[in-house]
């Protein structure tokens, strides 16, 4: 007889952040809340904004939240119940867009949270689309691929008739691919009767997925990073980087940043069999290709072969103190903290957030007071769901644009954005963070206004 268990409750109060796909979770290191964390960045620009009391409570929260139990028939007869959710923060700007988690330390907040994050990711970038984020609390690690089948049709079945091309675009996020995107596609498509490509992003090229998007988010951080120089008025080749992560997001930044004539010096990732992270560093420059060779798909650099070719191995934070005008945290959050804030080198000029969230609060005074120019994460890799908007355009228009094409219009997306947030701090004495966020919280405070909400 089949046996139903249960999986583990919603934790809707300290929480354990998911770890990059592939690895171990870690473990915090300090409570916080990250749908906290939001609201109070929220709250200090619609102080500086002026907004209205019904704005503020109208944005400080999602507009709409699903939450929902997904039965699956594991591969050994039993039935497990899987909780999943949905959350749409806002849709005053276009159909919510964000992608899906799949994680076994999901917590409602955190989905709250990015969804909100979501919504100023897409107003700085002035695309035409709202936030939205969800979840899965599971670890694909242990599930067949039928199993996670299971769960992405049992997901999209529980909110078919709240999600869709003109409402709410999911796509990839953590621990979830192209392959689990199909499924829950597939599935919309036989509840609805009909194809509906646009309903999806992060397709595999050839099913709807967009070229470029794998470059997408590391371009567009470079993108930003090559308008904050010329502001600077410093030559790309005249500078070094240092980068934290060697995954799709570091790579690629690494790519054209070195096309610009930049040198890497340094880039750190995490080790799986030791559990720890490592810098690997080559003062005269590290070869891109020569590393990508003795790297896995998680991003993980094969330690012995990196020491065989003459990189120095050192410890993992040192990425965060060399001495180079460049930082790119592009690994994971809360790295930079008000305890290794001042081990970064008085050289550096640009640290450019292709990660979610690198750099606390605390870390983030620090660097400001210090005349620092950080490209805050909400612009920086904006990139990704730039050109996932690109992919919806494609998809709905059944006519896809050649590679050059896709980066040339996500050059200008990303250059526009980035002047826009410049001008603004510099004309209102804000950091680039606050700025940015003025101008995604003002867009969506108008078309809440506009739409007659408040
Ligand atoms: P990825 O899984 O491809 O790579 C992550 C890299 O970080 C790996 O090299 C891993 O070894 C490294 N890493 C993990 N823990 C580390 C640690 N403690 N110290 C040093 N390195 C560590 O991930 P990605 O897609 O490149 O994403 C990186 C960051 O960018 C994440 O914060 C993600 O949310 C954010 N981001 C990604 C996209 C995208 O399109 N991929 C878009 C927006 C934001």
């Amino acid at each position: 007889m089949a046996q139903s268990v249960v999986s583990e409750p919603i934790d809707m109060g300290t929480e354990v952040r998911p770890s990059v796909p592939g690895q171990a979770p870690k473990k915090p290191t300090k409570a916080f809340n990250s749908f906290q964390i939001a609201q109070t960045q929220f709250d200090k620009v619609a102080e500086y904004l002026g907004l209205d009391p019904a704005t503020r409570d109208l944005l400080r929260y999602p507009l709409r939240e699903f939450h929902f139990a997904i039965p699956v028939r594991m591969d050994d007869g039993s039935v497990k119940v899987f909780r999943g959710f949905r959350v749409q923060h806002n849709d005053a700007r276009g159909p919510g867009k964000g992608g899906i988690r799949f994680h076994p330390q999901e917590t409602i907040d955190t989905v709250r949270a990015l969804s909100m994050w979501m919504t100023w990711k897409c107003a700085v970038v002035d695309i035409p689309l709202g936030g939205a984020k969800g979840g899965v609390i599971c670890d694909p690690h242990n599930l067949s691929l039928r199993e996670q089948e299971q769960i992405c049709r049992g997901w999209v079945r529980q909110v078919a008739r709240n999600v869709g091309p003109l409402t709410d675009v999911p796509a990839p996020d953590v621990m979830t691919n192209s392959q689990h995107m199909l499924w829950i596609l597939d599935e919309f498509e036989q509840i609805h009767g009909g194809r509906y490509p646009g309903f999806i992003t992060g397709k595999p090229v050839g099913m709807g997925g967009s070229l470029g998007r794998t470059e997408a988010t590391g371009y567009g951080v470079v993108f930003t990073l090559r308008e904050a120089l010329k502001e600077l008025g410093i030559r790309p080749e005249d500078t070094t980087a240092s980068v934290q992560g060697f995954g799709n997001v570091a790579q690629y930044a690494i790519e054209l940043y070195q096309r610009l004539g930049g040198r890497v010096i340094a880039v750190s990732c995490w080790d799986q069999a030791d559990q720890c992270s490592y810098t690997y560093r080559k003062l005269a420059g590290i070869d891109l290709n020569q590393i990508l060779s003795i790297t896995d798909h998680f991003g993980g650099i094969n330690k012995q072969k990196a020491k065989d070719l003459g990189y120095e191995l050192l410890p993992g934070e040192a990425w965060l103190e060399q001495d180079v005008e460049i930082l790119i945290p592009a690994a994971m959050e809360n790295q930079i903290t008000g305890d290794n804030v001042d081990k970064i080198s008085p050289r550096v000029r640009i640290i450019a957030e292709g990660a979610n969230g690198p750099t606390t609060p605390e870390a983030d005074t620090q660097i400001k007071e210090r005349g620092i120019l950080l490209i805050p994460d909400f612009l920086a890799n904006a990139g990704g769901v730039t050109c996932s908007y690109f992919e919806q355009v494609q998809s709905n228009m059944n006519y896809f644009w050649e590679k050059d094409e896709v980066l040339g219009k996500l050059d200008l997306k990303m250059t526009s954005a980035y002047f826009a947030v410049s001008e603004l701090s510099r004309r209102e004495k804000l950091s680039m963070r606050d700025a940015a966020y003025a101008i995604a919280i003002g867009r969506v405070a108008k078309a809440c206004h506009d739409r007659g909400w408040v």
